[in-house]
């Protein structure tokens, strides 16, 4: 079914943002108890995101009540800071990754650490694992989906068979997974939390990137041979990450001269580590491969000794 279509399965008071691959989906329930959005975008982004919300599908002048996140990567946390300032709202964050953002953890939640931008936020109030909300008069149950972030949630709501997914499911894969040799739990817990979903009656999936969908049994199955491809090969791991990291990183800086890039891979610790661990290629090498692959793929295209993204 189109996304279109998928759209019209939701409720009234639910309205989703559809972003781009550096801003998250921003999903917004409203309700004359108070409204409540679920992701933020990322940093550079926060000016539109504040935008979209003041818009009619938005919630125009009135105030958010609570901003709650999925998990606390860059391009769902990004805009938090900007939006508790406009708005004077609480954030809520997974209980597991409370304790991170506190003492703001750039390695372990990805931020310097993959050379991305986040302004800090005050984390107020945690969703544990297992807890439910009612948020535009609907009640979630927040279910741990562990795997691409060891502590992310997913929301989901019985009635309507409404799943928001974060970075846990999309249409086409989910967010990258860190290689075994990095953290052992990572690819089983990625498996684990898809045979969850799978276990759920989805009527609709709002996915962290990419249009809401209802082929959730498709979206699986796609996930499940992608976990089996890097199960059977975890170099393909460290392969998929870096290059979905560098492309991430190109869609925010725009440009990026080529002659830099070897100092940039370098430099940005994701990049290092995995090469030093996996690779050991010469950093122009890494470089080179990494432009040439991106290419292949028509991810990025070289504009004279520049690469952008396509
Ligand atoms: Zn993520």
């Amino acid at each position: 079914m189109s996304s279109a279509a998928a759209a019209g399965f939701l409720p009234p008071q639910m309205h989703v943002f559809v972003r781009d691959w550096l801003s998250s989906n921003n999903v917004l329930l409203k309700s004359r108890d108070g409204h409540v959005l679920i992701d933020s975008g990322y940093t550079t982004h926060a000016p539109l995101t504040l935008a979209l919300l003041a818009t009619d599908r938005g919630i125009g002048r009135e105030p958010l009540a609570w901003l709650v996140n999925t998990h606390c990567h860059s391009d769902h946390v990004g805009g938090n800071a900007a939006i508790a300032r406009h708005h004077g709202c609480p954030i809520a964050v997974p209980e597991a990754e409370a304790p991170l953002v506190e003492r703001w953890d750039g390695k372990a939640l990805l931020y310097d650490y993959c050379d991305q931008q986040v302004e800090r936020f005050a984390v107020d109030s945690v969703l544990p694992a297992g807890s439910t909300h009612v948020w535009g008069d609907l009640e979630w149950a927040a279910l741990a989906a562990p795997g691409h972030d060891m502590g992310a949630l997913v929301f989901y709501n019985a009635e309507h068979r409404i799943l928001v997914s974060g970075d846990a499911l999309w249409e086409h894969g989910f967010g990258f997974v860190m290689p075994p040799q990095i953290d052992i739990a990572a690819l089983p817990a990625t498996r684990a939390t898809l045979e969850m979903l799978a276990r759920l009656r989805i009527r609709v999936v709002i996915p962290g990137h990419g249009e809401p969908f209802t082929d959730a049994a498709v979206a699986l199955d796609r996930a499940f041979r992608r976990v089996a491809s890097f199960e059977a090969d975890p170099l393909r791991m460290v392969r998929y990450a870096m290059k979905a990291l560098f492309v991430f990183g190109l869609l925010e800086r725009r440009r990026m001269a080529i002659a830099d890039l070897p100092a940039y891979v370098d430099r940005i610790g994701i990049y290092r580590d995995f090469n030093a661990l996996f690779l050991q290629m010469p950093a122009a090498h890494l470089a080179a491969w990494l432009v040439a692959e991106l290419e292949k793929v028509g991810a990025i295209r070289r504009d004279g000794d520049h690469v952008v993204p396509d």
